[in-house]
């Protein structure tokens, strides 16, 4: 039973994969070690799969896949929480590459991984 559910999420990451290419790291990769390098130090929580996004659409595919694999989610952003919260055992949402900043007037849009310094 146990080795057919990791399958199914091994099935599912691997898909992820294919459709965010080069945006998706694991234990191995150097993306996967940075990402995890928050400021709090949750012991034991070990992502499945990062997923470095740049878009909406990549998002959205992660959230999907999350869902199908039955498996956590979570959201980075600048990795300052002080609970760690920004980590889970499944799949990680990085917005650190998503930092734009559009201001028009009096009204801000802000990516999610804004940082203070960027919007100052
Ligand atoms: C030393 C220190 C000093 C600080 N000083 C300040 C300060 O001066 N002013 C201030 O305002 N704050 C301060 N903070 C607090 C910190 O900046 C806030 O916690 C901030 O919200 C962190 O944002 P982040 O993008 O880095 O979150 P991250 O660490 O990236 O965490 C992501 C956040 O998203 C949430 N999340 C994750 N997954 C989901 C999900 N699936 N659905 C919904 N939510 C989810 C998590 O709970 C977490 O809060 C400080 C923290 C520390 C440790």
């Amino acid at each position: 039973m146990l080795e057919t559910i990791t399958r199914d999420i091994d099935a599912v990451l691997r898909r992820l994969s294919g459709q965010l290419e080069g945006r998706v790291s694991t234990q191995a990769d150097e993306g996967y070690r940075a990402a995890c390098a928050i400021w709090a130090k949750p012991v034991g929580r070990r992502p499945r799969a990062i997923v470095h996004c740049r878009e909406a659409r990549d998002i959205q595919f992660a959230i999907a896949a999350a869902r199908s694999a039955g498996i956590p989610l979570s959201v980075r952003g600048g990795g300052h929480d002080w609970a760690g919260r920004a980590l889970c055992d499944g799949i990680v949402l990085d917005l650190g590459g998503m930092r734009d900043v559009v201001v028009n007037a009096d009204i801000a849009w802000v990516s999610g991984g804004t940082r203070a310094s960027d919007l100052l």
